[in-house]
């Protein structure tokens, strides 16, 4: 294999030394012009030390590192590197007949940065956010499909919407095909999921294990799920023997998910759905009457950049604060972010700043984070994003 080598500036090596996976255009002495987006190089120091192998590309982050030993990236290492993130996930028991929907590789967490792959009753969606990845696609479904054997039935390529325009991309089935929506399961709960027409892969499968405990809660309870998307909280409130339960979203898409997937399941509990903006809604429950017992509250990033973090959090605040404001004496919170930038100890700050603005007593249930199918490489702590908490308001 030739590969083009590319060196750092004096100095620079300290974070590859302590195996963290990016290199950023700042670090890089080499003339990068003549380099092709998605290429794999070999990284050196100042003094032609090898330091790593990574895919390169002109962006911020120009290096993304697949290797810290040197080695051929080709079939072998996508069998290794795929081989082990889909045993992890076995080794979970995610894949059972209560269970069909994961994340079989989680990028930086899998030691694959740049690349997702999630898994829903035998379809993978592949989604790269890195061209290099892009353009090792066929690699990485032989890997796929060795990994799973006959558990796989198609595998479906979709990064349009995450990779930069200037490479030409096509979303398409590069194994098998699959109608969708499709039929998956999440905890003993059906949902249809459309990872052609849907957000990401066309579902929220980070929130898996806290809908679970939403479930834990709801018997007997009226839930308020804000943010809703798919209906993925409600559903599990409903399974577990919600009275009534109301998922908003300012998404009509989002609202017909949700009430196909409440359809296809048989629920003894109530639902309606509710088109509008959560923090307008939320301004007028007490003169509605509305009287939950638990809301949830599980918004899109507020901020996506370091510089939006401070609105981020004001964000967070005000939501938090009207939440907490509104729900009724006793019931309970579930809060979330997933915003990178906004690390759990600021979330937490900015709860308790809600609750403080609110003049409410609020106490912390529950700590909630991402689950073990989105690991967090412990060298790349940046790879850490969603976090939440079960508050009761009392
Ligand atoms: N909780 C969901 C995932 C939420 S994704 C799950 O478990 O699957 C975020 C959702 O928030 C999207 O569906 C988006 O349409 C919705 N949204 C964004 N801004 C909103 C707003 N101001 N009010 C209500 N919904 C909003």
């Amino acid at each position: 294999m030739s590969v083009s080598n590319l060196q750092l500036r004096k100095g620079k090596e300290q974070s590859l030394l302590r195996k963290h996976p990016w290199v950023f255009s700042g670090a890089i002495y080499s003339d990068v012009t003549k380099l092709d987006d998605g290429e794999i190089v070999e990284i050196e120091d100042f003094k032609g030390r090898f330091l790593a192998l990574g895919h390169f590309q002109h962006a911020t982050i120009s290096v993304r590192v697949l290797s810290f030993e040197k080695e051929e990236i080709n079939q072998s290492f996508f069998d290794k590197v795929i081989g082990n993130a889909v045993q992890l996930r076995m080794n979970l028991g995610l894949l059972n007949a209560q269970n069909n929907i994961f994340r079989v590789c989680h990028g930086e967490g899998d030691n694959l940065p740049g690349l997702i792959i999630d898994f829903y009753n035998g379809v993978a969606v592949i989604q790269c956010h890195s061209i290099g990845m892009y353009r090792s696609i066929n690699l990485i479904a032989e890997a796929l499909k060795m990994a799973f054997g006959n558990k796989l039935k198609a595998i479906y390529s979709k990064s349009s919407d995450t990779l930069p325009d200037r490479i030409q991309t096509k979303d398409e089935y590069l194994y098998g095909i699959c109608q969708t929506p499709h039929l998956a399961i999440e905890h003993g709960v059906n949902y249809s999921i459309d990872w052609v027409t849907g957000q990401k892969t066309g579902f929220f499968i980070d929130q898996r294990e806290n809908r679970a405990l939403l479930g834990k809660y709801a018997f007997g309870k009226k839930v308020l799920n804000t943010f809703c998307y798919s209906g993925g909280f409600s559903l599990q409130a409903l399974n577990q023997n919600a009275v009534l339960v109301h998922s908003l979203d300012s998404s009509k898409k989002a609202i017909e998910l949700t009430e196909a997937n409440v359809k296809i399941n048989s629920f003894s509990g109530g639902h309606a759905s509710i088109l509008a903006d959560a923090m307008d809604y939320m301004k007028e429950l007490k003169e509605l009457k509305e009287d939950y017992d638990i809301i949830v509250l599980d918004p899109p990033a507020f901020a996506k950049h370091r510089e939006k973090r401070h609105q981020a959090i004001q964000g967070y605040k005000r939501l938090n604060a009207h939440a907490i404001r509104q729900i009724k004496s006793g019931g309970l919170i579930f809060t979330f972010s997933c915003s990178q930038v906004v690390d759990k100890f600021l979330f937490t700050n900015t709860v308790i700043a809600a609750a403080i603005e609110a003049g409410r007593n609020v106490r912390i249930l529950e700590q909630l984070h991402q689950p073990a199918d989105h690991p967090i490489n412990a060298l790349h702590p940046e790879g850490e994003y969603l976090k939440g908490l079960v508050i009761q308001v009392v």
